[in-house]
């Protein structure tokens, strides 16, 4: 199959493209490189399937040719990115998820979004199942990624129900491995490039704020089974193996075993308290689950970004 991934420089983004080339489909990679970038996808610049196109997908644009599947990972996902660039974010989960699904329309192909565990918000339910409407405040900082994607859920179901599009959702919860942004703010490169600097590990508030963190070829495998499922529904993927945050740092200072001492900062504004997957759904449908352990994960993407430095 000739496949679209939005946002194909990207950490997920330029992951899945290797699975869809390694399953034998061709590539088109579209992304404006905001936050992804041509060192993730440089592997597979003479592939023979594989097409880069920089482009925003906010802008209109065409594609030649057949398209049978349209994978929209193009986002920011970062905190950090939800101060340093709203617009953008606001912006591509709008105008951008419409224009490929209106691209979907025009090439009757398949269509999966790549929603996220944000909405749900501060959760007051625990662990996160999907049919929890979540706890999400409209207009505070985090609200530039949260309502985007709320909205583009939103947009999905309707293309779905009102233009017979062929959809799927996924709501990913945090997820970790190779190729993602050292300067990304996110805690687990932000930590690691700590760690293995010597320098002070920042945990933000007390530490006892929960997430479950996914190894990213998981989260692949998880996508690429729901792009062959036919379920519109949205489904949760993500790791439930749950820790707090100053847990997570312990454990990034004996897998680097760093001398770094561990630092607290001011908890940002609207930090979810906790935050875990009830993959019920995504087992049942997909016959999905996590395979890596947290342990080989966190140690890998720790050798990767120790072969970096
Ligand atoms: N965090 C932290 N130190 C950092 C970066 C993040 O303690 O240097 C915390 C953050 O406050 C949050 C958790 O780690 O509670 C996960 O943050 P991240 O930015 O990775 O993603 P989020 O799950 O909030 O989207």
């Amino acid at each position: 199959m000739r496949m679209l991934v939005a946002g194909g420089a990207g950490f997920l983004g330029s992951h899945l493209c290797d699975r869809l080339l390694a399953e034998g489909h061709q590539v088109i990679a579209v992304d404006n490189l905001i936050t992804g970038s041509l060192e993730n996808i440089s592997h597979l610049k003479d592939h023979t399937d594989f097409f880069f196109m920089e482009q925003d997908v906010t802008k209109p644009f065409k594609i030649e040719g057949k398209i049978d599947f349209i994978f929209d990972l193009a986002s920011p996902a970062s905190p950090i990115d939800f101060v340093k660039i709203p617009m953008e974010i606001l912006l591509v989960g709008s105008y951008g998820v419409h224009n490929l699904l209106e691209l979907a329309k025009e090439k009757q192909a398949g269509f999966l979004l790549t929603s996220t565990s944000e909405v749900y918000g501060d959760p007051l339910v625990h662990p996160q199942s999907e049919d929890y409407w979540g706890n999400v405040n409209p207009i505070g900082p985090r609200s530039v990624y949260d309502e985007s994607k709320r909205y583009a859920e939103a947009l999905t179901m309707a293309y779905h129900r009102f233009r017979g599009i062929d959809t799927r959702i996924v709501r990913i919860f945090n997820t970790y491995g190779p190729r993602m942004r050292l300067d990304d703010g996110r805690v687990v490169p932000t930590l690691i490039d700590q760690a293995l600097n010597n320098r002070p590990l920042t945990v933000f508030g007390d530490g006892s704020q929960t997430r479950s963190f996914c190894y990213a070829s998981d989260l692949i495998e998880g996508i690429y089974l729901t792009m062959k499922s036919s379920e519109h529904q949205p489904i949760n993927l993500g790791n439930p193996h749950e820790m707090s945050i100053l847990e997570f740092a312990e454990a990034i200072k004996k897998y680097t075993g760093t001398k770094s001492t561990i630092e607290h900062q001011p908890l940002p504004a609207d930090d979810p308290k906790v935050r875990r997957p009830d993959i019920s759904r995504a087992r049942k449908i997909l016959n999905w689950e996590p395979v890596i352990g947290f342990e080989v994960g966190i140690k890998k993407t720790i050798d990767w970004f120790e072969a970096k430095k």
